[in-house]
């Protein structure tokens, strides 16, 4: 068993890591900002589990959810039939989405939220007569999920050609304003103008062929891109002017992460679906959701009596009661603790601890926005050339054995503490981060 000192004598089947057997990195227990390891050291957490902890590890209240609600309830077949817990959790998600997306598909996580939103852009589009609207629209460097079509309309092009081949008829916008705005806190004044991008795939392709365009608000897996001042304003107004669906893939932002519900509400600007997960159950029981717009909810459930589909849609473990037990048991919380607002009033303490690494020789950049930030390294040196991801990945390793644990995209390393982090662990989290880095 994995809690054991011997992870030696193991032929690990399981593929989280392919460097595992030369540094094995376990995580066994955890609680509120910490992890303990199978070795029972402590580390402290910098990343609120995959951003997925936003109250902290192992909630009383979230654990004591799922388990009487296992004993309760452990399964309702999700298409002909639900449970009550489906429609609470989905009027709580409604409630803080922002005004007019008032309808919520379930699903198993992330990814899953992506492809539900793909289909149900897809429906929209056919119930209008529009079926000839088949192209998505994508952003470098972006991240969607490991799905097919989130592959396809992600913007990581290692992940899109593993496969060789993605979703036809998928077009990329740029991604490229960091220069410009460097170790700008918050949203930098260049780079609005990239949403013209959008416009120029409308000229390429005409504006009647594109269903969707997709984007994170901030792009949290690839490295925390702050879009700069407008950007997502004007993608909202080109969107609008050629009746394609904006949809805000929220994994990330949602849910506190940013400073308020939603990215969206945070930047200003409403998009027409949302998909979500990770927070959403405070990561103790996968789950994720779409939110979408009450006329397409409308349309592709077959609501309105001329003309709507009902879609072919749904998961086994859609709206799963264990996930929507842990569901409500965080949003209560986020409620009653008005965790969203503390949030917003800890990122510039946050913000302030990350950005003051900037003296360090080796951080080229900072970006940050709410409680995410990215600190990019300069690339490790090998026989006079730089070796990508090799910094990244010792600055990893180094922090684990350090107590402290981050995500490392390449070479930036990716923080997002629990919302209901204090200024002691920010501190901790930032100072070993500091003498890891320096040392790396
Ligand atoms: N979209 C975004 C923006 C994400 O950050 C992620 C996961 N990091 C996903 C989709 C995929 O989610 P999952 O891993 O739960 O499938």
């Amino acid at each position: 068993p994995a809690h054991t000192n011997s992870l030696e004598a193991y032929w690990l089947p399981f593929t989280a890591n392919r460097h595992f057997k030369k540094a094995p990195r376990l995580l066994a227990r955890a609680e509120g900002m910490y992890y303990w390891n199978h070795r029972g050291e402590q580390l402290i957490d910098g990343c609120a589990g995959l951003f997925t902890s936003a109250l902290g590890h192992c909630r009383p209240e979230i654990a004591a959810a799922v388990a009487d609600q296992l004993g309760i309830l452990d399964f309702s077949p999700p298409f002909q039939f639900a449970n009550p817990l489906a429609f609470e959790l989905a009027a709580m998600v409604a409630e803080i989405t922002p005004e007019g997306l008032n309808h919520v598909f379930f699903t198993g996580g992330g990814s899953e939220s992506v492809e539900t939103a793909m289909k149900i852009a897809l429906a929209w589009h056919r119930v209008r007569g529009q079926s000839q609207r088949q192209r998505f629209v994508g952003r470098e460097r972006a991240y969607h999920g490991v799905n097919f079509g989130g592959v396809s309309i992600g913007g990581m092009v290692k992940n899109r050609e593993s496969y060789g081949i993605g979703l036809p008829g998928v077009a990329h916008m740029r991604h490229t304003w960091l220069d410009e705005n460097r170790f700008l806190p918050g949203q930098g004044p260049a780079g609005a103008e990239l949403a013209e991008d959008l416009q120029r795939i409308v000229d390429l392709h005409g504006a009647d062929q594109i269903a969707a365009c997709f984007v994170e608000p901030i792009a949290g897996s690839t490295g925390v891109l702050v879009p700069p001042q407008g950007y997502l304003q004007r993608l909202r107004e080109i969107c609008d002017a050629h009746g394609i669906l904006l949809v805000f893939d929220e994994v990330i932002c949602g849910f506190g992460r940013t400073g308020a519900a939603f990215g969206a509400q945070s930047f200003g600007v409403t998009p027409d679906i949302i998909t979500m997960a990770k927070a959403l159950t405070n990561g103790a029981v996968p789950m994720g959701a779409v939110a979408v717009k009450d006329e397409i909810y409308d349309a592709v459930t077959g609501a309105v009596p001329e003309g709507g589909i009902e879609l072919f849609h749904g998961y086994t473990y859609s709206a799963h009661p264990a996930a929507c037990a842990a569901g409500i048991a965080t949003q209560r919380i986020y409620r009653e603790e008005r965790t969203f607002e503390g949030a917003a009033a800890l990122a510039p303490r946050f913000l302030d601890r990350v950005f003051a690494l900037r003296d360090l020789d080796a951080v080229t950049d900072i970006r940050g926005y709410g409680l995410l930030a990215g600190i990019d390294l300069a690339p490790a040196q090998e026989a006079g050339r730089p070796k990508p991801g090799a910094r990244g990945y010792a600055v990893l390793q180094a922090a684990y054995e350090a107590g402290l644990v981050v995500r490392v995209t390449m070479d930036t390393v990716i923080l997002a503490p629990a919302l209901v982090a204090e200024d002691a662990h920010l501190d901790e989290i930032v100072d070993k981060l500091r003498r890891v880095i320096a040392a790396s």
